[in-house]
């Protein structure tokens, strides 16, 4: 009687770890390449056997993470908070954020899996079962708002519910009349930077931003010197027109990626178009100009939103305590991780702000910010930029396979990410041509240190 007993409470136990006792053993990484872009993955592996997953933002470097390894080594994974603490220091925005967030991740991996509870529990439990996602859509090269409205079209019929789409001032670049910069610029932009604007299809490399091309492709939106004259106005109009006379009023739209101009041209372009019924308008400026995003709210009846290259959640509150935003839109490998989305979230509910989650990533960055989506109430939906990559999801073994089954991820069970093992077989047909090798040594960083206090 007594061993049946013991027998049935071991079943409810989880024998293959003893969190308390779990240390962080090594990190070693693998570079993939087009999942949908340069996806840095992260192995953290533990004296109990049992590995994390992670993996840096995309199109950003392993560095990021590796740097991390010495501070890291020989502590317990499940004390994620404390980790977090040690390694927030070395992120930054954008990709900078990558390897403090990517390592993070993999923590909570680790926790979950030791501990036997998914991620979205250790985050205080989830608000719903399945994640609405979006498909970020762009049609390449020259085309017209009916072509959009076509792509997007297509996308309902495979049962998105919600709809983004990228639209720019590079459309009008050969349209005589619609805009104006210093001359010469224009010409300029389309020798340099046409392939860094254009980069939807894949992922921004290095030969793309070099030189010249990063010089142009770096100038702030107000400092370009561009501006959108009234025929540029009608063209932009029109093609918003021509998209809803496509896909409809009753699915909400989006706008991306529209382009680097002052704030004032962007304001003229929001009123234009704001009886099309527009979901948010995206990235519009520098996030980090604030009275920018102030100005432009105050101007036009569309939300407006930005996040994605916002690291720790602290750094979005002067744009929601000024009224700046209606969307946020961080990315999980960029923001420090689970937690800072939570908290962001939480600091959503106070200002009455909206979160939309960015996600270009493997499967591992898609299950962390679908983990995250279930946890946060405030969220309306994950970006999803994998579509069109067949061999995407089998990258992760153990998740839904398509994940993303008429709109929508089902939230998983099992602990941490969900992930029993990534394909390795898979993974060595991607190797990133620039950044050879699969989870090889990373001895050289093992006595990477400074005096990491950043007081006296
Ligand atoms: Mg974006």
């Amino acid at each position: 009687m007594e061993n049946t007993l013991k027998d049935k409470l071991s079943e409810n136990i989880n024998i293959c770890s003893n969190p308390s006792e779990l240390k962080i053993t090594d990190i070693r990484v693998t570079n993939i390449n087009g999942a949908p872009k340069h996806c840095p993955l992260i192995k953290i592996y533990t004296n109990q056997g049992i590995v994390g997953y992670g993996e840096v933002r995309d199109a950003s470097s392993a560095t990021y993470a590796l740097m991390l390894k010495s501070r890291i080594v020989g502590e317990n994974p499940c004390n994620v908070d404390k980790l977090f603490r040690r390694i927030k220091q070395f992120g930054g925005h954008s990709r900078q954020g990558g390897g403090v967030s990517g390592i993070e991740i993999a923590l909570w991996d680790l926790a979950g899996k030791a501990w036997g509870v998914p991620l979205w529990q250790m985050l205080g439990g989830k608000f719903r079962d399945k994640i609405r996602m979006y498909a970020d859509t762009d049609v390449d090269g020259k085309h017209t708002g009916i072509d959009m409205g076509k792509a997007i079209k297509k996308r309902i019929d495979n049962g998105y519910t919600f709809a983004k789409m990228d639209l720019g001032i590079e459309l009008m670049l050969d349209e005589p009349g619609c805009l104006n910069a210093p001359l010469g610029f224009l010409d300029d932009i389309k020798k340099y930077s046409m392939k860094a604007i254009n980069h939807q299809k894949g992922s921004i490399d290095m030969d793309m931003m070099m030189g010249k091309n990063y010089e142009t492709f770096t100038i702030p939106h107000h400092a370009t010197g561009i501006h959108i004259t009234q025929k540029g106005l009608d063209y932009l109009e029109n093609y918003i027109r021509e998209v809803r006379s496509v896909i409809g009023y009753e699915i909400p739209l989006a706008i991306d990626h529209f382009g680097h101009v002052s704030i004032e041209d962007c304001i003229m372009f929001a009123k234009r178009i704001e009886k099309y019924n527009i979901a948010w308008i995206e990235d519009i400026a520098p996030w980090h100009y604030t009275s920018h995003f102030v100005k432009m709210a105050n101007n036009c009846n569309i939300p407006l939103c930005t996040g994605e290259d916002i690291y720790l959640a602290e750094n979005f509150e002067p744009l929601l305590s000024s009224g700046g935003v209606g969307v946020v839109h961080p990315d999980v490998l960029t923001i420090g991780g689970a937690l800072e989305l939570k908290k962001l979230s939480n600091m959503c509910d106070k200002y009455g702000v909206a979160m939309a989650i960015h996600m270009a990533e493997s499967p591992v960055g898609c299950m962390a910010a679908i983990h995250c989506a279930a946890a946060a109430q405030n969220v309306l939906a994950v970006e999803f930029h994998s579509t069109d990559v067949p061999w995407w999801n089998d990258l992760a073994v153990g998740i839904d396979n398509p994940l993303v089954v008429n709109g929508f991820a089902k939230v998983p069970d099992k602990p941490g990410l969900g992930i029993d093992e990534l394909n390795e077989e898979l993974i060595s047909q991607h190797i990133h041509d620039k950044y050879p090798g699969q989870w090889l040594p990373t001895t050289a960083w093992d006595n990477e240190w400074a005096n990491d206090r950043e007081w006296s």
